[in-house]
């Protein structure tokens, strides 16, 4: 038997609840782990109310994870158990041991811990994608990006300074605004309000080429408006809600402006591009690049409230599960 967080209904932080189920056998391909640490990321709270579908209900909630081979199912032959693993996106993670396609996971070096692992296998191959893949940045290039000090937020701070990019980041207190600057944001705007105002000033006039925007429906039109002409915008989160009533026409009186809507999920969709996003994640870490802050630690039992602080934006860098 394994303790594991199931999903019945969707609804608030209550529906999290903490459960005892027979322990999960490997199938063809796939592995099972016993997991040391658990990421717990914005798209958990997407699933947990709705905004995004979960296949079946009830669900194991959580997408990322790390921890160590137990057994391996029939036609694995590149892993055996006592490897050390991670994920970055396979829903089932909030639980003491999983199983796994054996192709999902990338075999951890051993100078990257359990608990870093799973607090940047998500994170960080979104920053990988965000800046290398989706619009790759340039040194001296000036970027926009959102909620600064989050989880993808701290680590695209590091990320953009190793590039030379000027990152000016927003967050809603001065302490984050701190926080992004000693990661490496160039600037920093505290509050969303006034966003173009203030970007065009920070900027000289001149706009960014490149917004960065996770939070969707609060931010959405304010973000297109900070672009510089064929800017291009990068929705790639909802954390306020939702982004509804857009008209294409918004793009063009904005000066003729590209949208784009990227998902982790096609960009690692292939097993070469999740290893090499991984080794160059790891490679950048073990340079002391980057530096994986986890800003809080909870129980497995604990999921509820870790959701209900990120939700509530109380805290800063990336946040886990110990089982
Ligand atoms: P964060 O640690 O960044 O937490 C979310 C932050 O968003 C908050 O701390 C807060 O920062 C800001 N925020 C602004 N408005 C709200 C609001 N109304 N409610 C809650 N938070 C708000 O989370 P993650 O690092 O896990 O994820 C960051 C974003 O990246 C999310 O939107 C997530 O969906 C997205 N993402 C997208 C991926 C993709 O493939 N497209 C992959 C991974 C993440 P502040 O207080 O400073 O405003």
């Amino acid at each position: 038997m394994y303790r594991a967080i199931r999903i019945h209904d969707y609804g608030g932080p209550e529906v999290l609840k903490l459960e005892t189920l027979p322990s999960p056998v490997p199938g063809r391909g796939e592995i099972l782990i016993r997991q040391e640490a658990i990421g717990v990321n914005f798209i958990d709270i997407y699933f947990r109310t709705g905004l995004y579908k979960l296949p079946t209900l009830p669900a194991i909630p959580g997408m990322e994870g790390a921890g160590t081979v137990l057994a391996v199912g029939e036609d694995v032959a590149d892993l055996v158990p006592g490897d050390r693993v991670a994920y970055p996106t396979a829903l089932g993670g909030y639980a003491e041991c999983r199983t796994i396609a054996a192709d999902r996971v990338v075999p951890l070096p051993p100078d990257i811990s359990s608990e870093v692992a799973a607090a940047c296998m998500l994170r960080g191959l979104t920053v990988h994608m965000l800046l290398r893949e989706v619009h790759a940045v340039q040194p001296g290039e000036t970027i926009l990006v959102h909620a600064a000090a989050g989880g993808v937020g701290l680590l695209m701070c590091q990320w953009a300074r190793y590039l030379g990019v000027r990152m000016i980041g927003v967050v809603s207190t001065e302490e984050k605004g701190e926080l992004a600057r000693q990661n490496g944001a160039s600037d920093i705007l505290v509050g969303y309000d006034n966003l173009a105002a203030r970007v065009r000033k920070l900027t000289d006039g001149a706009m960014v080429p490149v917004v960065y925007d996770s939070i969707g429906k609060d931010t959405f039109v304010a973000s297109l408006d900070c672009l510089a002409p064929r800017g291009l915008m990068v929705s790639y989160g909802n954390a306020s809600g939702e982004i509804t009533g857009i008209s294409v026409g918004m793009l063009a009186t904005r000066g003729s402006l590209y949208l784009t809507r990227p998902g982790l999920t096609t960009y690692i969709a292939q097993r070469p591009a999740l290893l090499a996003g991984a080794a160059e994640l790891f490679g950048l870490i073990a340079q002391g690049v980057l530096s994986v802050r986890i800003g809080q630690r909870f129980a497995l039992a604990d999921a509820a409230e870790a959701q209900r602080a990120l939700e509530a934006r109380t805290t800063v860098g990336s946040t886990i599960l110990v089982p």
